[in-house]
């Protein structure tokens, strides 16, 4: 089928909650994708950052294919011999004491706030029922209700109420409204380190040093989201090192299992997760041996291949090569490793869809914002290719704005 017949199909009997660009992908490989037509393009979304190993990695492919033959899932009620060895890679690498599997990221989150919930309840001694955890303007955290009921994105939130209460709300980046909202109910303050989806949005310098002084004075649980921020997308293995905190639970999906499969994960300090009896958290598919085997395999080429130190150094490049652009239709380029808001005073659709034409696949956020985050396998020769190819769209673009 071509691409007008497949677009057909999915508008007939689909639900529209996405607006996708017209292109219709049918196969890929490390940074570049392919259309049904047999069309070639620079992914430079890295499907929200799920594939910053690159799509398809051989090696992961082969573990993922392993796996498969051997056994997929097992559930929780028998134990697996690929879980463990999981816990253990995650724990030599990020330092932290336990970790929780599921499967997507908002399940993750969920996981954390009933973590730090009940962390409130039987380790802090809020009284029942009581507990907040502190939440940020322009967060993005997932869908569930609970998740969008500290959404301040009308979109995300409206008609899914009742919304579920606890959740206050600070301006991102304010101290001063941060220290306002604290009580002796707080449990947790989660935030993104960065702010993804917002449009790569960095905190004044300090916040965050500044946030963690707040939550070991009240004790109050420091919680990062690093689901997309996380595993090298920003120039460190997570974006909270940039400002040298210790949080007490670390929230990871995403890259976690490069594009393969959905696992996501709850990387805590003891006194947070140790909070779990059997029983009273689960997931049927989390923490199954084929997403273990993928996640142990996808962190290993983090690892191999220095995705960290890449993302550090191109991204450091790209991002200075494209402030070089000189074009009135340009606000702002701000980053921090392969991980880049590139900031219109226009509309960035047109951009988006022009730069598709040129073979360069990348998507708005918000309005004016296109983010840039292509897999940290990108080499500076693709690099180059691109930004001879954003140069171009932005001069045509800002020579004859799109109606
Ligand atoms: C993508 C994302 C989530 C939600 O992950 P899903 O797998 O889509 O549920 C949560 N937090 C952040 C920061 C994200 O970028």
């Amino acid at each position: 089928m071509n691409t007008q017949e497949l677009i057909a199909l999915e508008e007939e009997y689909g639900a529209h909650n996405y607006h996708p660009l017209d292109v219709v992908i049918e196969r890929a490989e490390g940074v570049w994708v392919y259309d049904v037509e047999g069309n070639k393009y620079l992914d430079c979304l890295a499907a929200y950052s799920a594939v910053n190993q690159g799509h398809c990695h051989p090696k992961i492919l082969e573990v993922f294919q392993e796996q498969a033959k051997k056994v997929t899932l097992t559930s929780r009620a028998f134990r697996n011999d690929q879980l463990p060895l999981l816990y253990k890679q995650l724990h030599d690498m990020t330092g932290f004491d336990l970790s929780l599997p599921m499967n997507s990221g908002a399940e993750a989150v969920e996981t954390a706030l009933k973590a730090a919930r009940k962390w409130g309840y039987t380790v802090k001694g809020i009284p029942q029922d009581k507990a907040e955890i502190i939440c940020a303007t322009d967060n993005f955290h997932g869908r569930t209700i609970t998740i969008v009921s500290f959404s301040t994105e009308h979109d995300y939130r409206n008609g899914y109420g009742p919304m579920t209460p606890g959740f206050p709300i600070v301006k991102y980046g304010d101290i001063e409204d941060m220290k306002a909202k604290i009580n002796e109910n707080t449990a947790a303050i989660m935030l993104e380190p960065i702010q993804g989806e917002a449009g790569i949005i960095i905190p004044p310098d300090g916040y965050l040093k500044e946030v963690e002084k707040l939550c070991r004075e009240n004790n109050i649980l420091l919680i990062m989201d690093e689901i997309q921020s996380g595993l090298g997308r920003s120039g460190k293995l997570f974006a909270y090192e940039h400002e040298g905190i210790q949080p007490d639970a670390v929230i990871i999906g995403k890259a976690l299992s490069a594009g393969f499969v959905p696992v996501s994960a709850v990387l805590a300090k003891k006194e947070v997760l140790g909070v779990f009896k059997p029983g009273e958290h689960g997931s049927t598919f989390g923490g199954n041996p084929l997403a273990a085997a993928v996640a142990r395999a996808s962190l290993q080429v983090i690892v191999d291949e220095k995705l960290v130190e890449r993302s550090a150094e191109l991204g450091t490049y790209f991002i200075d090569e494209l402030r070089n652009i000189d074009s009135p239709h340009i606000k702002e380029v701000r980053g921090r490793g392969l991980w880049i808001g590139f900031e219109l005073n226009t509309a960035a659709r047109p951009y988006c869809e022009a730069l598709m034409e040129e073979g360069i696949l990348c998507k708005e956020t918000h309005e004016n914002v296109i983010r840039i985050a292509p897999p940290l396998v990108i080499t500076k020769e693709e690099i180059d290719w691109a930004l001879e190819r954003i140069r171009k769209v932005v001069s045509q673009l800002a020579a004859a704005p799109a109606a």
